[in-house]
Formats: C-alpha cells, sequence, structure tokens
C-alpha cells in the first residue's frame, strides 16, 4: 500500500470506532483490508456476508476519509473471497497480500491462548488418554474422533488441552480456520447478532469452520435462551456432516448436562468422550518442577513435594500457590525457598475461608460497558445518547441488585447523581425486563460476567 492509501484506511478504521460500538466494531471493520485506492476507487476485500453492513452504515465514513485524505469523492468496490482467487494476479491486488506475507483470508479470529501447549502440559495417568486423544484429533481433525468431548472437575487442564489442540492446528496449517469460544461466549455473540438482526452472519462464521473448540459447553445447559441450543445443534450438524472437527469440554459427563436438548447429548456421544481425574502426587510433583522454571527463585525437592502435598485436586490450585510463595519471596527478597516459607505464603489460601464477595459498582460499569461499548467515563458522565442511557441506568439497576451500597452511595459513583435518579433508572429497568426478553437476557449475561 501506499502511505497515502495507508492513512487513508487508517482513517476509516478510527472513524468506524467512534461511530460503532465496539463489539459491532470487531465483527464488522477489523478483519476487511484496503487492497488499493485507484482512479477515486477504494477497493476493500470483504467478508461478503458483511458487504450490506458497510453499505448501510459506513459509506459516509469512506467518503470523509476519502475527502480528508484525497481531496476525493472516493467511490467503494468491494471484492470477496471467490474474487480473488479468480483475480487475473493483477500487480496491485496480488501485491497487497504478498507485501502483508500472510494468508489472503485471515477471517477466523481463532481465539487461542499461545501458552498452552502439549510440550507444556505434563501427562500422569489421570489425563493420558485425554491427551492421547486431544493430540490424535490435532493430527487428523475431522476423521478420527469427531466430536471429541473432555471432560473433568475444574483446573485439570480442559482449557489447556483445547488450546493445545488449536494451537498445534494453526502450526501445521496457518490457514485453518481454527475457533476457540466459550459456551459463553457462543450464547453472547448470538444475543449481539440476534440484536443486529444479522444471524446469518454468525451462521457464515461458524460453519465455515474447520476446527470448532468450545470450552465449558455446561453453561449452554443452563441457559434456556430460546434459540441458542436450536443455533448450536444446526452448527454442529453443519460442521460434522463436512467432517469438520469438534471438540468441547465440561465439567461432567454428556449425560448429567441435565438441561440439554437430548439431541445434543446424543450428538456428543458420537465421538469418543475422555475424562480428566486429579492428578496424582507423582504428576503434581512433575508439574510443579515444570512450573518452577518460570521463576527465578531456587526451589528445593522437599519444598516441592510438600506444596504437592498441599493440594491434591486443582492444578490451578498449585499454579496459584507459586504465584502466592512468588509475592512473599520478592518482597521479603528471599532467593532460596524453603518449606517454612513456603507454608507461610500459602497459609491464607490453604485456609480456604469463603470470602464474602463484595462487588464494586466500578467492575459493574466496566462489565455493562463493554457489553454496550460504552466507556464508564460515559457512564458517569451526562451525555444522553440513547446507548449511553441504556448502559448507565442497567449498570445502576445492577449496582442497587447486586451490591448493598445505599442509593445516595450508588448515585455518587454514577457522577454525583441523586439517589432519585438511581430509584428511577433501577424501577424503569425492573420494569422493562418484565416485557423484554432480550434485555432480560443481556442482563443475565453480564451479571454472570460479574460474579
Ligand atoms: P480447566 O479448564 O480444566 O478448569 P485449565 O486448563 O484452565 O483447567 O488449567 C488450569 C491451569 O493449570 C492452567 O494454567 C493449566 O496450564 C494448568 N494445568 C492443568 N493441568 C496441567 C498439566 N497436566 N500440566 C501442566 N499444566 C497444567
Ligand atoms: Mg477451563
Amino acid at each position: 500500500m501506499t502511505e497515502n492509501e495507508t492513512i487513508f484506511w487508517n482513517r476509516i478504521l478510527e472513524l468506524a470506532q467512534s461511530q460503532l460500538k465496539q463489539t459491532t466494531y470487531e465483527f464488522f471493520v477489523l478483519d476487511a483490508r484496503l487492497i488499493k485506492v485507484e482512479n477515486n476507487v477504494a477497493t476493500i476485500y470483504l467478508d461478503p456476508m458483511k458487504e450490506l453492513f458497510w453499505e448501510k452504515n459506513l459509506k459516509d465514513v469512506i467518503l470523509t476519509a476519502g475527502f480528508e485524505i484525497f481531496n476525493a469523492q472516493i467511490a467503494v468496490d468491494y471484492q470477496f473471497e471467490d474474487d480473488l482467487e479468480m483475480m487475473p494476479g493483477t500487480q496491485e491486488g496480488s501485491q497487497a497480500f504478498s507485501s502483508q506475507n500472510i494468508n489472503p483470508l485471515p477471517l477466523v479470529k481463532s481465539d487461542l491462548n499461545p501458552k498452552y501447549s502439549f510440550e507444556n502440559f505434563i501427562q500422569g495417568d489421570e489425563n493420558r488418554w485425554a491427551v492421547a486423544a486431544s493430540i490424535a484429533v490435532a493430527n487428523t481433525p475431522g476423521t478420527t474422533y469427531n466430536p471429541l468431548f473432555i471432560w473433568g472437575g475444574p483446573g485439570l487442564g480442559k482449557t489447556h488441552l483445547l488450546n493445545a489442540i488449536g494451537n498445534s492446528v494453526l502450526l501445521d496449517n496457518p490457514n485453518a480456520r481454527v475457533k476457540y469460544i466459550t459456551a459463553e461466549n457462543f450464547i453472547n455473540e448470538f444475543v449481539i447478532h440476534i440484536r443486529l438482526d444479522t444471524m446469518d452472519e454468525l451462521k457464515e462464521k461458524f460453519r465455515n469452520l474447520d476446527l470448532l473448540l468450545i470450552d465449558d459447553i455446561q453453561s449452554l445447559a443452563k441457559k434456556t435462551l430460546l434459540g441458542t441450543q436450536e443455533e448450536f445443534f444446526n452448527t454442529f450438524n453443519a460442521l460434522h456432516n463436512n467432517n469438520k472437527q469438534i471438540v468441547l469440554t465440561s465439567d461432567r459427563t454428556p449425560d448429567h448436562l441435565n438441561d440439554l436438548e437430548q439431541r445434543l447429548v446424543t450428538r456428543f456421544k458420537w465421538g469418543l468422550t475422555v475424562n480428566i481425574t486429579p492428578p496424582d502426587f507423582e504428576t503434581r510433583v512433575a508439574i510443579l518442577t515444570n512450573k518452577i522454571q518460570e521463576y527465578s527463585f531456587t526451589f528445593p525437592q522437599d519444598t516441592i513435594e510438600y506444596l504437592a502435598g498441599q493440594f491434591d485436586s486443582n492444578v490451578r490450585d498449585l499454579e496459584g500457590a507459586l504465584k502466592d510463595i512468588s509475592l512473599v519471596a520478592n518482597f521479603k527478597q528471599i532467593d532460596r525457598i524453603t518449606v517454612d516459607i513456603a507454608a507461610e505464603a500459602i497459609r491464607a489460601r490453604k485456609q480456604d475461608t469463603p470470602k464474602m464477595t463484595i462487588i464494586p459498582i466500578e467492575e459493574i460499569q466496566t462489565q455493562v460497558g463493554k457489553f454496550y461499548g460504552v466507556t464508564v467515563k460515559e457512564i458517569k458522565a451526562t451525555k444522553r445518547t440513547q446507548d449511553i442511557v441504556l448502559a448507565r441506568q442497567v449498570a445502576m439497576f445492577l449496582a442497587r441488585e447486586m451490591t448493598d451500597n445505599s442509593l445516595p452511595k450508588i448515585g455518587k459513583e454514577f457522577g454525583g447523581r441523586d439517589h432519585s435518579t438511581v430509584l428511577h433508572a433501577y424501577n424503569k429497568i425492573k420494569n422493562m425486563i418484565v416485557e423484554d426478553e432480550s434485555l432480560r437476557i443481556e442482563i443475565e449475561t453480564i451479571k454472570n460476567k460479574i460474579k
């Protein structure tokens, strides 16, 4: 791209971001590409399903940027995947991609966590099957066990394995369309697309994957949200029929996903179901020995064994213990972690007193803001656009519902408003959710994020 083209494109992104909700921006704009601007025509490469949205919502943005940068009225020519493949290698078109040196279709954001791999997953008897099946699936996706269903208690490595499968597939084939998503976020996306009336986009996005990794499927069971299970069922079938790999994790077996439709449960059992159980002492020592390499302290063997003896049901606790120790050791400037120091550092964690969780109002404002694409600052300020007002009132509603702050205190946290304003917002939302099912679901979704 020429310098002006780059400036032009950045300006478009900037304007679009300022005009759209963050989630909308991310979904519709982030994966688009400018190919060139020639003879006052901007060629923009786009997912075909998004053309209508651009036509409807971003024309002015392009015009504005065009006048600013090229001092001309810029028209748009949208290009899609197929056009590009068939384009007779116009110099500029092919250059645009080769200079980026990436696959011309980076349309799927995998959302994988790159830190999870098979290499840094310690095997023991408790997870050997799950690891073997995961590696098999990563090596030949869609052909061995489909779906692969991994279940087990919290902190035992399900999310780690799921990401390791995705990372491994992408390493072998960087063009693979891989998506990691929690069932919770699947539901959120579903809600957003219903709201924007763009269900086709969602279908397009999920049904063209090569590998779908769904984490914590049990949360799909809890939701009675009309249509999500249906949509998931259809997605599942579309992928499965095309021999595309699906991997699911859950905190229980398919048969115990009580609120899930039976036809889904049946499908989950089509492939292979594997269980992970808590690591035995040997594995815990191995996990710790591996983990402490990330720290600069010396851990004598007896300290490691002491720690391995303290936490026996959850790898996350083992990692947490190392973090506790690192805090204390840094504070006291200690290099060598004796059993005594370790014991002192993990005392609080061991006591395991279920603490009353106190939810800060700021946290509510942050999560509500994130959901509606509004900043905390805007929530606290006085601007009264529709989105901001809704976000503000929902946040006030939740602040009243989820905390025991007084109305005046809540008002104060919302830019010094009067207590009657808070009460008004509270009553208003309370009444609205009786009528408005989708608002109720939105609020439930936000609540789950806050807890
Ligand atoms: P789950 O999804 O089952 O609740 P996670 O995958 O989030 O558990 O694991 C919790 C933490 O423990 C992660 O940081 C993960 O890397 C680590 N972990 C779990 N099992 C192992 C293992 N066998 N080897 C190395 N790290 C592990
Ligand atoms: Mg997990």
